[in-house]
């Protein structure tokens, strides 16, 4: 399950092969003050460009409700309904009862905090899909699903209720999310998609009264490094995990695109008994070039002591993403974009990645391309000046509007 946060990370997420994607629309979602967020309008598109695709499409509808929003979420469950939205991922129960008088499935939220089976029988009065809390170990796990296949615990459906895992991204230092930092100091609420990202800055731990500072390995010492659990995804699926939630809405379309792509191989790898431990070196070097901060193998589900902090504010790829141009046409015969180059001078061997809503994620090495020469006529090229036009051959199609970036390496301190 791919997240988008925007028409083009849900290009990349469908083009990458997600069999479900989840999505916020307005304000009742946890990335409520995002930047791109869908709005209701929005609802048909993308439920049409998922199951255009075959892709499952969810709703995240997963934030503490007041009474004084009972009338929004009406309104967005029944343009959800509407569009045909798959299920909507709630952890309110007031999110859970509306969904269920409209008939909508429902998944419950990592919110929620599901430990164990009596409250997974519980749930099942409600939720088909479960996702389980983050804090959980393997072997917990292991017996929560074993129990829902042993006592046939079945959602609404009549289906045994399927279990959902958070499998890769930034984790909370609240349980299961549930965080205080942002209401303490700027009344806002994380549980609300208000979420400040307080815990991702350098914090130093004095001694009022003397003054004497505690001297501590790094300063980022509220914020964990990313969950990465590739190489122990076998033993996540073994253990009874039958959705992988991958997170980062407000990630990019190349985070989205490579972190799908990879889990989406790693999972049928694995059903298909081929597994191999050079496979998970070579799924961890492609993760590592997305963002991240730095990874966390394994984390609570293998026990480890949560004590593995970020070490800095940023991402830790080796590469980074700048801004180029933009596609300015494309011609099908024989596949060449004109690319007006804005931000810098264009050469051949260099890296481009190409984002569209429709196109995705293209990413490029250029090989050969053509420039305008002074009496106007495309010539061959090796060097292209900023503020001119390049002609590029493309191995796939994209559009008018698509964004161009340069892939440029990342200094890491
Ligand atoms: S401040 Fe940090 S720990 Fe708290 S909700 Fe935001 S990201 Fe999570």
């Amino acid at each position: 399950m791919a997240p988008a946060g925007s028409f083009e990370s849900l290009a990349a997420a469908l083009r990458a092969g997600a069999d479900s994607v989840y999505f916020g629309v307005g304000k009742l979602n946890m990335r409520a003050h995002a930047a791109a967020n869908f709005q209701k309008k929005d609802l048909p598109k993308i439920v049409r460009l998922c199951h255009a695709c075959h892709t499952r499409a969810y709703l995240t509808c997963n934030i503490v409700m007041y009474d004084d929003e009972a009338k929004a979420l009406d309104e967005l469950l029944l343009e959800a309904k509407k569009a045909g939205v798959d299920a909507v991922i709630a952890a309110d129960m007031a999110v859970v009862r509306k969904a269920r008088q409209l008939d909508i499935p429902i998944h419950l939220s990592v919110q929620a905090n599901v430990c164990n089976t009596e409250a997974v029988k519980f749930y099942a009065a409600y939720a088909d899909v479960m996702v389980l809390a983050r804090e959980l170990r393997l072997s917990q796990i292991r017996r929560i699903a074993e129990s829902i296949r042993s006592e046939k615990i079945c959602g609404p459906s009549g289906n045994l209720v399927r279990l959902e895992l958070f499998a890769h991204g930034a984790l909370c230092i609240g349980i299961s999310g549930r965080c205080g930092m942002s209401l303490a100091a700027h009344n806002k609420s994380a549980n609300r998609g208000e979420c400040y990202q307080l815990c991702r800055r350098r914090y130093r731990a004095v001694d009022i009264e003397t003054g004497f500072e505690l001297e501590v390995d790094n300063q980022y010492i509220m914020s964990p490094r990313d969950l990465c659990t590739i190489r122990v995804l076998d033993q996540l699926l073994a253990a009874g995990i039958s959705v992988l939630k991958l997170e980062g809405r407000g990630r990019s379309e190349t985070y989205v695109s490579t972190v799908t792509a990879v889990y989406k191989e790693a999972s049928r790898a694995w059903e298909r008994g081929e597994w191999s431990t050079e496979k998970v070196k070579a799924w961890e070097e492609r993760l590592r070039l997305v963002f991240n901060r730095d990874f966390w193998h394994g984390g609570y589900y293998l026990g480890e002591p949560w004590n593995i902090w970020s070490g800095s504010a940023g991402s830790r790829s080796p590469e980074k993403r700048e801004h180029l141009g933009r596609v300015l046409r494309f011609f099908a015969q024989p596949s060449v974009a004109e690319v007006s180059v804005e931000a810098a001078d264009l050469c051949n061997d260099s890296e481009i990645e190409i984002t569209g809503p429709t196109t995705g994620v293209l990413r490029h090495k250029i090989k050969s391309m053509r420039c305008d020469n002074a009496d106007g006529e495309a010539q061959e090229t090796t060097f292209v000046p900023k503020g001119a036009k390049a002609l590029i051959p493309l191995p796939k199609k994209v559009r008018r509007g698509d964004k161009v970036f340069l892939i440029a390496k990342r200094r890491l301190s």
